[in-house]
């Protein structure tokens, strides 16, 4: 069977890709281990293996516009968000991991003099990765990297829709002179070439970027099949706090707020899909917040001045509009947004929606919408604050804007949330981890080296000494 590529932008047949089966997929995961067993990668002095991811890095760099064209075209997503985020990040990703995995250490224990005793980690051998539609590239390396540098043979399966970035760097590691079978792109869909990754036998760990129902199957084909190690990154209901001297903060305040409301329309694991603000600054908020959001140019994802691109598919928006109705329904008020998609030759686009008075049972409060959809609620104390915070499934990430420390730290200490940023919408950079916790995900396990930790194990080394 072939899947049939269709960009969200117009419609546009961008080709087709195979559906890896599962007997396929068993195949790659005993060659991948061969591959890994024969010593041609994972026996690689460390420099060498640097070397070659850097060198990676560096033809990822060098076709930098074909990849971000290639996100833009299947995600739909800004090119401008394709060319300054995702591309950057994704070449960066692959560095760091490349210049850190020879700067890792093992650890001799305190022991007793007749004894050697130390722990060293170990790759799996054969890995997977899944990965999700939104950020195609960006994901990919965040796999990537940690895996292949740690010495593991990787099997990736790029989402249904996004796999072309994913591919083309899969031939910049031919180029880059990593050995063939060391990174494996598996099309298909998740049913078939995800599940069956999932239930392999021969794969030691796999790491999931998707939805919480995602997470489910694969932690139960994991239970079911050799106990695999499971990393999981899900969705989230992320909040951004504003507390009464938030306006202090200016321009970045709203910047801040539009940033993660709308980033690729909304369609963004950490999208700060819900505003709480202080009573005291609550309208002026929303004003600036409803004025920032009618500016910005919702359009083709190719054109550079283009902020918001199209979702993903008729179904997404569908959903989302369906999300909005519902909210108003239950009485929340539309500050700006039309609760309408405009349809341009094929593709489905949404305005920047903002919802007021949001009632507290209403639903949108709870659920990811994955949209550009934002809601705003009040609250009149920092307590109230986290509280109101925590009070969903998800806990991916959190902004928290005051300019007084102490209100700071209370608050980010008090969100149940894997990633908290002061002052800024943020994910940090690569020396620092990333991870959901809750519903999101089991916390800090990408970027920097506890990403290692995820496709390593460690192994125990206890050496009686003394006369034999
Ligand atoms: P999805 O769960 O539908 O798909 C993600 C991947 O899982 C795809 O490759 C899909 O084919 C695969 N898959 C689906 N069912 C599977 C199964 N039964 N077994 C194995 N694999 C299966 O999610 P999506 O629509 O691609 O992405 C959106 C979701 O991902 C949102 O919830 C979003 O928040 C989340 N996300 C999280 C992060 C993060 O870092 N936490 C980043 C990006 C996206």
């Amino acid at each position: 069977m072939t899947l049939t590529l269709v960009g969200p932008a117009d419609g546009a047949a961008l080709g087709t890709v195979p559906e890896t089966t599962p007997e396929e997929v068993a195949a790659h995961a005993r060659d991948a281990q061969a591959v890994f067993d024969s010593g041609v990668w994972s026996g690689l002095p460390p420099r060498d293996r640097a070397a070659a991811l850097l060198r990676l890095a560096d033809l990822m760099d060098r076709d930098a516009e074909t990849l971000a064209m290639l996100d833009c075209e299947d995600a739909g997503k800004p090119i401008t968000e394709c060319r300054e985020n995702d591309v950057p990040g994704a070449v960066e990703t692959i560095r760091w991991f490349a210049e850190a995995l020879d700067k890792t250490y093992g650890r001799v224990s305190t022991t007793s003099r007749d004894v050697l005793a130390f722990t060293e980690r170990e790759p799996y051998g054969v890995v997977a990765a899944i990965l999700p539609w939104n950020y195609p590239l960006a994901m990919a390396a965040w796999k990537i990297g940690p895996a292949l540098a740690a010495g593991n043979c990787l099997l990736v399966k790029p989402a249904d829709a996004t796999p072309r970035s994913v591919q083309h760097v899969a031939a910049l590691a031919r180029e880059a002179g990593i050995p063939d079978g060391v990174l494996r792109v598996l099309t298909g869909t998740g049913p078939i070439t995800g599940a069956a990754l999932a239930a392999d036998p021969v794969v030691g760990a796999i790491s999931v970027t998707g939805s919480a129902r995602t997470g489910r199957a694969v932690l139960a084909a994991a239970a079911a099949s050799n106990l695999k190690r499971v990393s999981l990154e899900l969705g989230g209901k992320s909040p951004q706090i504003v507390l009464d001297d938030g306006l202090a903060f200016g321009d970045r305040l709203v910047d801040g707020l539009v940033e993660a409301a709308f980033l690729t329309s909304g369609q963004n694991c950490t999208a700060g899909s819900r505003v709480l603000v202080h009573a005291s600054i609550h309208d002026e908020v929303v004003s600036r917040l409803v004025a920032a959001a009618r500016a910005l140019r919702v359009g083709h994802p190719a054109d550079p001045a283009t902020r918001l691109g199209p979702v993903i598919h008729d179904a997404a928006a569908d959903r989302i509009l369906a999300a909005v109705r519902d909210a108003v329904a239950a009485g929340a008020v539309l500050a700006t947004g039309r609760g309408e998609a405009d349809v341009h030759a094929g593709g489905r686009y949404l305005e920047p929606t903002v919802l007021v008075d949001v009632p507290a049972d209403a639903a949108i409060l709870r659920t990811e919408v994955f949209g550009p959809v934002v809601t705003v609620q009040r609250f009149t104390t920092r307590d109230e604050a986290v509280a109101l915070a925590n009070d969903v499934d998800h806990g991916l990430a959190a902004s928290v804007w005051t300019t007084r420390l102490d209100d700071a730290l209370a608050v980010a200490r008090g969100v149940h949330a894997g990633v908290v940023s002061v002052g800024a919408y943020s994910e940090g950079d690569l020396t620092v981890p990333f991870g959901g916790w809750k519903e999101s995900g089991f916390g800090g396990v990408e970027k920097s080296l506890a990403a290692f930790e995820q496709r390593t194990r460690v192994k125990t080394v206890w050496v009686q000494l003394g006369p034999r």
